[in-house]
């Protein structure tokens, strides 16, 4: 039987624990539930959402149409004859808990991503990252199903665009097409990418490196940089490290040389965007019950009752005054609807 749930509280399907509700909330376990549910429920002019498990999105207000929460579950090894793995997993399922499964067979190439919130389905959106790794890197395939046509597809990795925290499924195929399954190929002979100045430190201690220590290693370095999710209301890094000319870099750097940066090309240089909010004078800050993260100023922060405008407008604040400063236009990394 079709789940679909009708004025459907929300604040349990958003890690910022904003509390508004979907006048629409389905719950799809199949492809062919989603076709179904695209085909009873939805009205043409009524707003569609996709969600995984919220840790992307800030939600403002409640939502006036359908969300829809890919349910499919599963993990399919469909070849593993030569060196590497090529494994199936449908959109319902936990990233970190695929992590997990990666690591107890073996299977290399997404270690560095552990611990990431989200379901397999959102992987691909903002091709999420961390310490040096790109989950592009280990995506054969991305297949869903448009929903205007009902069609399904499947994309290749080269078709899918993918860039940094960016895609196509983020850009032309936004809220038109639901993931429902990913097809990664990950290695059966790992080959560690440790160069990530925090994970190398961490790692110094250790006599042999394999995939769990990598694994724990990454672990031990976000449970201290991000916040405890119990305490409080976050999404991660709230803003986008901008990308700058590599001439408007050189003015920064002689103003600021301690800014951290990381080249792109020979023509475009990355800031970090956590430091451009600290130097901006917003690190622990608190308006009402939002707030910025003291430890890591990229971090916007629910303390308790906080509204999605609330995190909204004090970001926009974020905004002006890192442009004021240094003339750089930050963008949001995560989703705000
Ligand atoms: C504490 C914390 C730390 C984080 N650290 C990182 C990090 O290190 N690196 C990183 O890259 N991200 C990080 N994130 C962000 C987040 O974990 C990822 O973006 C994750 O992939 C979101 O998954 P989700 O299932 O929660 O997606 P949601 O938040 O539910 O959705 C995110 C976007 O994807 C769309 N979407 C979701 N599922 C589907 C689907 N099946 N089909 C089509 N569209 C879909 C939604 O419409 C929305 O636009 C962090 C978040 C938190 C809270």
């Amino acid at each position: 039987m079709l789940k679909i749930f009708k004025n459907h509280p929300l604040h349990k399907h958003n890690t910022f624990r904003i509390k508004v509700s979907a006048k629409f909330y389905a719950v799809p376990e199949t492809s062919g539930e989603i076709i179904a549910i695209l085909r009873k429920y939805r009205k043409p002019d009524q707003d569609l959402l996709i969600i995984g498990e919220g840790s992307n999105i800030l939600l403002t207000n409640d939502f006036q149409g359908l969300i829809i929460r890919p349910d499919i579950k599963g993990i399919e090894i469909l070849d593993k004859s030569s060196d590497n793995a090529k494994i199936k997993v449908w959109a319902g399922e936990n990233w970190d808990n695929f992590v997990v499964y990666c690591i107890n067979n073996g299977f290399g190439g997404v270690e560095n991503l552990s611990w990431i919130p989200g379901s397999v389905g959102a992987c691909p959106i903002q091709n999420i990252g961390a310490y040096g790794a790109e989950v592009k890197n280990v995506i054969e395939s991305v297949t869903g199903i448009l929903t205007d046509s009902l069609e399904q597809i499947t994309f290749t990795r080269d078709k899918c665009n993918f860039g940094y925290r960016d895609s196509i499924f983020k850009q032309e195929l936004k809220d038109r097409f639901i993931i429902t399954n990913v097809i990664f190929k990950l290695s059966k002979n790992p080959v560690f990418n440790t160069t990530y100045g925090r994970l190398q430190d961490e790692l110094a201690g250790n006599k042999k490196i394999d995939l769990q220590s990598v694994r724990q290693a990454v672990i031990k370095i976000r449970k201290d940089k991000l916040p405890d999710p119990d305490k409080f209301g976050s999404a991660g890094s709230f803003f986008r490290n901008p990308v700058i000319s590599k001439n408007k870099f050189n003015h920064l750097r002689s103003d600021y040389p301690d800014i951290p940066s990381y080249p792109v090309n020979l023509q475009e240089v990355k800031v970090a965007a956590g430091w451009l909010v600290e130097k901006a004078g917003w690190a622990g800050k608190r308006i009402g019950d939002a707030g910025v993260y003291n430890k890591q100023a990229l971090i916007l922060l629910n303390y308790g009752s906080a509204t999605g405008n609330q995190i909204k407008e004090l970001a926009e604040k974020i905004i002006v005054s890192v442009n004021k400063k240094f003339g750089i236009d930050l963008q949001t990394e995560v989703n705000i609807i």
